[in-house]
Protein backbone atom coordinates (compact mmCIF):
# COMPACT_ATOMS: atom_id res chain seq x y z
CA UNK A 1 0.00 0.00 0.00
CA UNK A 2 1.59 3.34 -0.85
CA UNK A 3 1.73 6.11 2.13
CA UNK A 4 -0.74 8.86 2.43
CA UNK A 5 1.16 12.07 1.39
CA UNK A 6 2.87 13.90 4.37
CA UNK A 7 4.06 17.48 3.59
CA UNK A 8 7.35 18.69 4.47
CA UNK A 9 6.79 21.47 6.99
CA UNK A 10 10.28 23.32 7.14
CA UNK A 11 14.33 22.36 6.58
CA UNK A 12 16.16 24.22 9.06
CA UNK A 13 20.33 24.17 9.03
CA UNK A 14 22.23 24.71 12.51
CA UNK A 15 25.95 25.32 12.65
CA UNK A 16 27.58 24.17 15.88
CA UNK A 17 30.77 24.90 16.91
CA UNK A 18 32.44 22.04 19.01
CA UNK A 19 36.16 22.19 19.77
CA UNK A 20 38.77 19.03 19.29
CA UNK A 21 40.18 17.42 22.20
CA UNK A 22 43.50 18.32 20.51
CA UNK A 23 44.96 19.61 17.42
CA UNK A 24 44.20 17.26 14.83
CA UNK A 25 46.66 17.71 11.83
CA UNK A 26 45.99 16.45 8.43
CA UNK A 27 48.25 17.81 5.16
CA UNK A 28 45.41 19.50 4.27
CA UNK A 29 44.60 21.70 7.84
CA UNK A 30 44.72 21.26 11.48
CA UNK A 31 41.47 21.29 13.26
CA UNK A 32 41.04 22.44 16.48
CA UNK A 33 37.23 22.96 15.97
CA UNK A 34 34.92 21.13 13.76
CA UNK A 35 32.12 22.93 12.77
CA UNK A 36 29.07 20.62 12.36
CA UNK A 37 26.58 21.29 9.73
CA UNK A 38 22.82 19.36 11.34
CA UNK A 39 19.57 20.04 9.81
CA UNK A 40 16.23 19.18 10.84
CA UNK A 41 13.28 18.46 9.01
CA UNK A 42 9.59 18.68 9.93
CA UNK A 43 6.81 16.84 8.47
CA UNK A 44 2.94 17.63 8.66
CA UNK A 45 2.64 13.91 10.55
CA UNK A 46 4.70 15.39 13.17
CA UNK A 47 7.98 13.83 12.47
CA UNK A 48 11.15 15.01 12.16
CA UNK A 49 14.15 13.88 10.46
CA UNK A 50 17.59 14.61 11.19
CA UNK A 51 20.85 14.59 8.97
CA UNK A 52 24.08 16.14 9.16
CA UNK A 53 26.33 17.66 6.21
CA UNK A 54 29.91 18.45 7.99
CA UNK A 55 33.04 18.39 6.08
CA UNK A 56 36.63 18.98 7.12
CA UNK A 57 38.63 22.49 8.05
CA UNK A 58 37.20 24.85 5.94
CA UNK A 59 37.10 25.21 2.21
CA UNK A 60 41.18 23.40 2.95
CA UNK A 61 39.62 19.54 2.00
CA UNK A 62 36.75 20.36 -0.52
CA UNK A 63 34.92 22.67 -2.37
CA UNK A 64 32.03 22.98 0.49
CA UNK A 65 31.78 24.96 3.50
CA UNK A 66 30.11 24.72 6.33
CA UNK A 67 28.69 28.33 5.82
CA UNK A 68 28.40 27.10 1.90
CA UNK A 69 26.10 24.37 2.87
CA UNK A 70 24.08 26.43 5.15
CA UNK A 71 23.71 29.33 3.10
CA UNK A 72 22.71 26.76 -0.18
CA UNK A 73 20.69 24.66 1.88
CA UNK A 74 18.82 27.60 3.57
CA UNK A 75 18.49 29.44 -0.13
CA UNK A 76 17.67 26.81 -2.73
CA UNK A 77 17.17 23.83 -1.10
CA UNK A 78 14.63 24.53 1.80
CA UNK A 79 12.32 26.52 0.09
CA UNK A 80 11.68 23.75 -2.99
CA UNK A 81 11.84 21.06 -0.72
CA UNK A 82 8.66 22.29 1.86
CA UNK A 83 5.45 21.04 0.62
CA UNK A 84 6.87 17.97 -1.29
CA UNK A 85 6.07 14.53 -0.07
CA UNK A 86 8.15 13.42 2.99
CA UNK A 87 6.98 9.54 2.55
CA UNK A 88 8.98 9.76 -0.82
CA UNK A 89 12.47 10.81 -0.12
CA UNK A 90 13.75 9.05 -3.30
CA UNK A 91 11.22 11.33 -5.33
CA UNK A 92 12.34 14.74 -3.30
CA UNK A 93 16.13 14.10 -3.73
CA UNK A 94 15.44 12.92 -7.57
CA UNK A 95 14.03 16.67 -7.77
CA UNK A 96 16.90 18.33 -6.27
CA UNK A 97 19.47 16.62 -7.87
CA UNK A 98 17.58 17.45 -10.97
CA UNK A 99 17.51 21.44 -10.44
CA UNK A 100 20.82 21.25 -8.15
CA UNK A 101 24.27 20.64 -9.43
CA UNK A 102 27.22 19.50 -6.85
CA UNK A 103 26.90 20.34 -3.49
CA UNK A 104 27.11 16.31 -2.64
CA UNK A 105 27.43 17.47 1.48
CA UNK A 106 24.46 19.24 1.23
CA UNK A 107 22.47 16.38 -0.65
CA UNK A 108 23.62 14.27 1.89
CA UNK A 109 22.16 16.02 5.17
CA UNK A 110 18.55 16.05 3.58
CA UNK A 111 18.78 12.52 2.30
CA UNK A 112 19.85 11.44 5.71
CA UNK A 113 17.37 13.40 7.29
CA UNK A 114 14.71 12.34 4.89
CA UNK A 115 15.52 8.98 5.24
CA UNK A 116 15.10 9.08 9.24
CA UNK A 117 11.77 10.59 9.02
CA UNK A 118 10.96 7.98 6.44
CA UNK A 119 12.40 5.02 8.96
CA UNK A 120 10.81 6.74 12.11
CA UNK A 121 7.27 6.57 9.86
CA UNK A 122 7.59 2.71 9.06
CA UNK A 123 9.14 1.58 12.23
CA UNK A 124 12.21 0.31 11.14
CA UNK A 125 15.77 1.47 11.98
CA UNK A 126 17.14 3.10 8.69
CA UNK A 127 19.84 0.05 8.00
CA UNK A 128 16.48 -1.42 6.73
CA UNK A 129 15.56 0.68 3.89
CA UNK A 130 19.11 0.00 2.49
CA UNK A 131 18.41 -3.77 2.80
CA UNK A 132 19.20 -4.84 6.31
CA UNK A 133 21.84 -5.24 8.87
CA UNK A 134 23.95 -7.88 8.09
CA UNK A 135 26.37 -6.83 11.36
CA UNK A 136 24.93 -4.93 14.29
CA UNK A 137 28.25 -2.86 15.08
CA UNK A 138 30.97 -1.93 12.91
CA UNK A 139 34.94 -2.29 14.06
CA UNK A 140 36.36 1.45 14.34
CA UNK A 141 39.61 2.53 13.54
CA UNK A 142 41.54 5.66 15.50
CA UNK A 143 42.97 8.57 13.77
CA UNK A 144 46.63 9.45 15.17
CA UNK A 145 47.35 12.66 13.73
CA UNK A 146 48.58 14.83 16.74
CA UNK A 147 51.83 15.84 14.66
CA UNK A 148 54.50 14.50 17.88
CA UNK A 149 55.71 10.65 17.16
CA UNK A 150 55.47 10.05 21.50
CA UNK A 151 51.84 11.51 22.13
CA UNK A 152 50.21 9.46 19.34
CA UNK A 153 51.58 6.14 20.90
CA UNK A 154 51.16 6.86 24.25
CA UNK A 155 47.16 7.59 22.84
CA UNK A 156 47.28 4.30 21.06
CA UNK A 157 48.16 3.09 24.17
CA UNK A 158 45.42 4.44 26.20
CA UNK A 159 42.75 3.57 23.38
CA UNK A 160 44.27 -0.12 22.74
CA UNK A 161 43.52 -0.64 26.87
CA UNK A 162 40.31 0.75 27.10
CA UNK A 163 39.26 -1.54 24.36
CA UNK A 164 38.55 0.89 22.28
CA UNK A 165 40.66 0.79 18.90
CA UNK A 166 43.21 -1.41 17.82
CA UNK A 167 43.48 -0.03 13.86
CA UNK A 168 45.46 3.25 13.76
CA UNK A 169 45.43 5.13 11.06
CA UNK A 170 48.14 7.91 10.92
CA UNK A 171 47.50 10.96 9.30
CA UNK A 172 51.19 12.07 7.32
CA UNK A 173 52.48 14.35 4.54
CA UNK A 174 52.72 17.60 6.07
CA UNK A 175 57.07 16.77 6.51
CA UNK A 176 59.54 15.57 4.57
CA UNK A 177 58.83 11.67 3.32
CA UNK A 178 61.42 10.42 5.02
CA UNK A 179 60.30 11.94 8.70
CA UNK A 180 57.08 10.94 7.68
CA UNK A 181 58.76 7.27 7.25
CA UNK A 182 60.31 7.13 10.33
CA UNK A 183 57.34 8.59 12.64
CA UNK A 184 55.10 5.81 11.03
CA UNK A 185 57.65 2.72 11.68
CA UNK A 186 58.15 4.01 15.24
CA UNK A 187 54.61 4.02 15.96
CA UNK A 188 54.47 0.49 13.69
CA UNK A 189 56.83 -0.98 16.20
CA UNK A 190 55.41 0.38 19.17
CA UNK A 191 52.02 -1.58 18.94
CA UNK A 192 53.67 -4.38 17.18
CA UNK A 193 51.85 -7.71 17.65
CA UNK A 194 48.92 -5.65 19.26
CA UNK A 195 46.94 -2.75 16.52
CA UNK A 196 47.22 -2.45 13.14
CA UNK A 197 48.94 0.63 11.67
CA UNK A 198 47.49 2.26 8.28
CA UNK A 199 48.70 5.35 6.65
CA UNK A 200 46.69 8.43 5.22
CA UNK A 201 48.73 10.97 3.02
CA UNK A 202 45.74 12.77 1.99
CA UNK A 203 46.98 13.56 -1.79
CA UNK A 204 50.19 15.51 -0.53
CA UNK A 205 52.98 12.80 -1.97
CA UNK A 206 54.27 12.53 -5.65
CA UNK A 207 54.47 9.09 -7.35
CA UNK A 208 58.15 8.85 -6.66
CA UNK A 209 57.27 10.04 -2.78
CA UNK A 210 54.77 6.97 -3.00
CA UNK A 211 57.16 4.10 -4.37
CA UNK A 212 60.11 5.25 -2.06
CA UNK A 213 57.55 5.25 1.25
CA UNK A 214 55.66 2.07 -0.04
CA UNK A 215 58.65 0.10 0.26
CA UNK A 216 59.84 0.98 3.84
CA UNK A 217 56.04 0.31 5.11
CA UNK A 218 55.62 -2.71 3.52
CA UNK A 219 59.03 -4.08 5.42
CA UNK A 220 57.66 -2.68 8.55
CA UNK A 221 54.44 -3.89 7.89
CA UNK A 222 52.03 -1.15 7.19
CA UNK A 223 48.71 -2.29 6.20
CA UNK A 224 47.35 0.20 3.80
CA UNK A 225 48.37 3.59 1.70
CA UNK A 226 45.19 5.58 1.76
CA UNK A 227 44.79 8.32 -1.35
CA UNK A 228 48.92 9.38 -1.68
CA UNK A 229 48.70 10.96 -4.19
CA UNK A 230 46.43 13.32 -5.95
CA UNK A 231 42.66 12.44 -6.72
CA UNK A 232 43.19 13.88 -10.11
CA UNK A 233 46.18 11.35 -10.44
CA UNK A 234 44.09 8.15 -11.59
CA UNK A 235 46.98 6.64 -13.71
CA UNK A 236 49.24 7.07 -10.89
CA UNK A 237 47.13 5.43 -8.74
CA UNK A 238 46.26 2.49 -10.86
CA UNK A 239 50.02 2.36 -10.99
CA UNK A 240 50.78 2.51 -7.59
CA UNK A 241 47.94 -0.60 -6.92
CA UNK A 242 49.83 -2.65 -9.46
CA UNK A 243 52.95 -1.76 -7.45
CA UNK A 244 51.39 -4.06 -4.80
CA UNK A 245 53.47 -3.83 -1.90
CA UNK A 246 51.28 -2.62 0.36
CA UNK A 247 47.62 -2.30 -0.81
CA UNK A 248 45.97 1.14 -1.50
CA UNK A 249 43.02 2.76 -0.64
CA UNK A 250 41.26 5.26 -2.68
CA UNK A 251 39.33 7.83 -0.74
CA UNK A 252 39.18 11.95 -2.29
CA UNK A 253 39.24 10.14 -5.89
CA UNK A 254 35.74 9.36 -4.80
CA UNK A 255 33.15 11.90 -5.56
CA UNK A 256 30.35 9.11 -5.68
CA UNK A 257 28.92 6.60 -8.14
CA UNK A 258 30.96 8.20 -11.42
CA UNK A 259 34.35 8.19 -9.98
CA UNK A 260 33.80 4.54 -8.35
CA UNK A 261 32.87 3.09 -11.93
CA UNK A 262 35.90 5.09 -13.54
CA UNK A 263 38.29 4.16 -10.85
CA UNK A 264 37.20 0.45 -10.49
CA UNK A 265 36.83 -0.08 -14.39
CA UNK A 266 40.50 0.61 -14.30
CA UNK A 267 40.84 -1.50 -11.04
CA UNK A 268 42.76 1.63 -9.91
CA UNK A 269 43.04 0.98 -6.13
CA UNK A 270 42.16 -2.19 -3.63
CA UNK A 271 40.38 -0.46 -1.10
CA UNK A 272 37.70 2.08 -1.95
CA UNK A 273 36.73 4.50 1.40
CA UNK A 274 32.64 4.82 0.97
CA UNK A 275 31.44 8.42 2.44
CA UNK A 276 28.31 9.41 2.50
CA UNK A 277 28.95 12.99 1.90
CA UNK A 278 31.36 12.43 -0.18
CA UNK A 279 29.14 10.05 -2.38
CA UNK A 280 26.04 13.00 -2.31
CA UNK A 281 24.14 10.67 0.12
CA UNK A 282 23.52 7.41 1.28
CA UNK A 283 21.86 6.12 -1.74
CA UNK A 284 25.15 6.98 -3.63
CA UNK A 285 27.10 5.63 -1.13
CA UNK A 286 25.50 2.18 -1.46
CA UNK A 287 25.95 2.64 -5.20
CA UNK A 288 29.51 3.58 -4.42
CA UNK A 289 29.50 0.19 -2.51
CA UNK A 290 28.02 -2.11 -4.87
CA UNK A 291 30.45 -0.97 -7.74
CA UNK A 292 33.20 -1.44 -5.22
CA UNK A 293 31.87 -5.45 -4.90
CA UNK A 294 31.30 -5.93 -8.38
CA UNK A 295 34.86 -5.38 -9.03
CA UNK A 296 36.18 -7.13 -6.01
CA UNK A 297 37.51 -4.18 -4.61
CA UNK A 298 37.79 -4.36 -0.78
CA UNK A 299 35.30 -1.99 1.84
CA UNK A 300 36.15 0.71 4.62
CA UNK A 301 33.94 2.82 6.22
CA UNK A 302 35.12 6.37 5.69
CA UNK A 303 34.43 9.51 8.00
CA UNK A 304 34.37 13.24 7.15
CA UNK A 305 34.64 13.82 11.06
CA UNK A 306 31.37 13.90 11.11
CA UNK A 307 29.11 14.42 14.57
CA UNK A 308 26.75 11.71 15.97
CA UNK A 309 24.27 12.32 13.16
CA UNK A 310 26.30 11.92 10.17
CA UNK A 311 28.61 8.88 11.99
CA UNK A 312 25.23 6.98 13.27
CA UNK A 313 23.96 7.44 9.88
CA UNK A 314 27.24 5.85 7.80
CA UNK A 315 27.09 3.65 10.49
CA UNK A 316 23.27 2.16 9.56
CA UNK A 317 24.47 2.25 5.76
CA UNK A 318 28.01 0.57 6.45
CA UNK A 319 25.99 -2.53 8.44
CA UNK A 320 24.02 -3.52 5.37
CA UNK A 321 27.15 -3.44 3.71
CA UNK A 322 27.56 -7.64 2.66
CA UNK A 323 31.98 -7.65 3.30
CA UNK A 324 33.28 -4.58 5.68
CA UNK A 325 36.82 -5.91 5.63
CA UNK A 326 38.73 -2.88 6.22
CA UNK A 327 36.07 -2.13 9.00
CA UNK A 328 35.38 2.19 9.51
CA UNK A 329 36.90 4.95 11.07
CA UNK A 330 33.79 6.50 12.72
CA UNK A 331 35.23 7.79 15.81
CA UNK A 332 33.96 11.24 14.47
CA UNK A 333 32.02 11.93 17.97
CA UNK A 334 35.10 10.92 20.23
CA UNK A 335 37.36 13.49 18.80
CA UNK A 336 34.46 16.25 19.94
CA UNK A 337 35.00 18.18 23.39
CA UNK A 338 31.11 17.79 23.44
CA UNK A 339 28.42 15.27 23.32
CA UNK A 340 25.14 16.68 21.67
CA UNK A 341 23.28 13.22 21.91
CA UNK A 342 20.79 12.61 25.24
CA UNK A 343 22.68 8.77 25.50
CA UNK A 344 26.05 9.07 23.59
CA UNK A 345 27.38 6.65 20.78
CA UNK A 346 28.12 3.28 22.30
CA UNK A 347 31.92 2.55 21.50
CA UNK A 348 33.20 -0.71 23.29
CA UNK A 349 35.50 -4.16 21.92
CA UNK A 350 36.88 -1.94 18.87
CA UNK A 351 33.56 -1.02 17.54
CA UNK A 352 30.64 1.05 17.46
CA UNK A 353 27.44 -0.97 18.27
CA UNK A 354 24.15 0.08 16.07
CA UNK A 355 20.99 0.94 17.92
CA UNK A 356 17.77 -0.46 17.67
CA UNK A 357 15.49 2.26 17.64
CA UNK A 358 13.32 3.46 14.44
CA UNK A 359 15.07 5.74 11.77
CA UNK A 360 18.67 6.78 13.04
CA UNK A 361 17.83 5.71 16.70
CA UNK A 362 19.57 8.36 18.61
CA UNK A 363 18.29 11.46 20.11
CA UNK A 364 19.52 14.75 19.93
CA UNK A 365 19.71 17.19 23.34
CA UNK A 366 18.36 20.11 21.42
CA UNK A 367 18.99 22.26 24.71
CA UNK A 368 22.94 21.35 24.40
CA UNK A 369 22.42 22.29 20.62
CA UNK A 370 20.81 25.22 20.91
CA UNK A 371 23.19 26.66 23.71
CA UNK A 372 26.37 25.57 21.17
CA UNK A 373 24.83 26.59 17.92
CA UNK A 374 26.59 29.67 16.43
CA UNK A 375 23.93 31.71 15.52
CA UNK A 376 22.82 32.20 18.95
CA UNK A 377 26.38 32.32 20.61
CA UNK A 378 26.58 36.13 21.24
CA UNK A 379 29.76 37.46 19.83
CA UNK A 380 30.49 34.58 18.26
CA UNK A 381 33.82 34.41 16.32
CA UNK A 382 34.90 30.67 16.09
CA UNK A 383 37.50 29.84 13.63
CA UNK A 384 37.36 25.91 12.09
CA UNK A 385 41.12 25.57 12.04
MG1 LIG B 1 41.30 9.86 3.88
Amino acid sequence: MIATPVKIESVETILVDVPTIRPHRLSVATMNCQTLVLVRIRCADGLVGVGEGTTIGGLAYGEESPESIKVNIDTYFAPLLKGMDATRPGAAMAKLRELFQGNRFAKSALETALFDAQAQRLGVPLSELFGGRVRDSVDVAWTLASGDTQRDIDEAEQVYETKRHRVFKLKIGTRAVAEDVAHVVAIQKAVEGRGEVRVDVNQAWSESDAIWAARRFADAGVTLIEQPIAAENRAGLKRLTDFALVPVMADEALHGPADAFAVASARGANVFAVKIAQSGGLVGAAHVAAIASAANIDLYGGTMLEGAVGTIASAQLFSTFGELKWGTELFGPLLLTEEILTEPLRYENFALHLPQGPGLGITLDWDKIDHLRRDTRKGASVSTN
